[in-house]
């Protein structure tokens, strides 16, 4: 983490310079859908989350339309995403409780989302991101954590405490779209495999640069 205070500035600036419109990839048309979305985009690509959602938002257009699902019908429909019952258990219990607790609507703070079964902090970051225009901390998935362990912004795996790591370095103001940045990163130069470090304007300020391609250290 040696120098990440003095680093993050320039790696935001950079990021949003070169990804200015930097949003999820999932699509979504109220708070509702990108909970949905966001559930069944665990361990699955967004694409495949966006052929699945149309059809499903069709069917299923509220809360209460969720919460009085055919569990069976909704996993036919899900299943393509993976982990289809698991998903389907969250996405009627999150709408229940929803209708139950909320009225029918999405909540939009932290506390209240962590109250939905299968939402954790992760999902309702996202949520509050991209469905309310809020931030209440960093959404930390898979792709944000490899990235913030890479840029030497965080030494932790748990996602909670990589969380808790960006939270203290990077700005508030910049809380609200750093996630779909380095997401957006993963994505274009810095995948999980082979990471393209020659060709990324972010390996000057990156202490991972050199350990994948030890000829940058020379150059
Ligand atoms: Fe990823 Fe390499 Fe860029 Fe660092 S320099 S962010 S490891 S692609």
């Amino acid at each position: 983490m040696e120098g990440a205070r003095r680093r993050i500035g320039p790696i935001i600036r950079l990021l949003r310079k070169r990804y200015p419109r930097a949003r999820t990839a999932l699509a979504f048309g109220n708070p509702l859908e990108i909970l949905v979305a966001t559930i069944l985009a665990a361990q699955c690509t967004d694409e495949r989350v966006n052929r699945i959602t149309p059809g499903l938002f069709r069917a299923y257009p509220t809360a209460e339309a969720l919460a009085r699902a055919d569990r069976e019908e909704l996993e036919g429909i899900i299943r393509p995403a993976g982990f289809f019952r698991n998903k389907a258990k969250s996405i009627i219990g999150a709408a229940r409780r929803i209708v139950d607790s909320y009225d029918g609507v999405v909540p939009d703070s932290m506390t209240e989302l962590l109250t939905l079964p299968g939402v954790a902090r992760k999902t309702a970051n996202i949520v509050l991101a991209a469905g309310y225009g809020k931030a209440e901390g960093i959404a930390v998935d898979t792709h944000a954590g490899r990235l913030a362990r890479r840029l030497g912004l965080s030494r932790e795996n748990d996602p909670v405490k990589v969380e808790r790591d960006l939270m203290a370095l990077v700005a508030k103001k910049d809380w609200l779209d750093f996630n779909f940045l380095l997401v957006e990163h993963g994505r274009a130069l810095c995948p999980s495999r082979k990471p393209k470090c020659p060709e990324c304007f972010l390996r000057g300020l990156c202490p991972s640069a050199a350990a994948f391609h030890p000829e940058l250290e020379a150059s």
